[in-house]
């Protein structure tokens, strides 16, 4: 049981319907996925229960590369991040100057089509394994246009934990995609 860090009264947990996680640096709303300890007393947030933080991450990533719409520098910087790249690491995988990661970073100079479906790529194969919910196959990205538009705000990614059947493990749940309709 946990107990409220303002007035030491009683807690409760609460399923969250609309989460904004503002911890990737890009804009993604969990819906009904997150749990919190509220004191019923005052009100106070006792805690935050955010469930495979790894798996997470992951599906952010894989939902964002799956999406056309060309990268802006937030997004790099979230991916390079995904996948536990230093910026001298990120930029020798791109075989680019590690200044350039920066200023791409900082939306001073655009990364190209080809080397972003690289970057695509490369977070495809490193983190599409723990993002169990979500199709990823290379043939998306490789078939991709991407789509340039001028300076855009990211919109929201939205995930929920749902159901994957598989054999080894029947009903465990997994970051994905939200789907209005079910
Ligand atoms: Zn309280």
């Amino acid at each position: 049981m946990t107990q409220c860090p303002k007035c030491a009264g009683k807690t409760r947990p609460v399923l969250v319907d609309e989460y904004n996680d503002e911890h990737m640096g890009i804009p993604v709303i969990l819906v009904n996925a997150i749990t919190q300890e509220i004191c019923v007393d005052c009100g106070a947030v006792a805690s935050t229960i955010i469930p495979d933080h790894k798996g997470l991450i992951a599906a952010v990533a894989i939902s964002r590369i799956i999406d056309p719409l060309k990268l802006n520098g937030q997004e790099i910087r979230f991916l390079r991040k995904a996948l536990n790249f230093n910026g001298k690491e990120f930029a020798e995988r791109l075989e680019v100057a590690p200044e350039t990661v920066s200023r791409w970073e900082h939306d001073k100079e655009i990364m190209g089509p080809a080397r972003e479906k690289l970057l695509r790529l490369i977070v495809g194969k490193n983190l599409s394994e723990h993002a169990m919910a979500m199709d990823f196959t290379s043939d998306t990205i490789i078939d991709m246009r991407i789509q340039s538009v001028r300076a855009h705000e990211p919109s929201a990614i939205l995930l929920e934990r749902v159901k994957v059947k598989f054999p080894e493990h029947p009903s465990e749940k997994y970051w994905g995609e939200f789907d209005e309709a079910a």
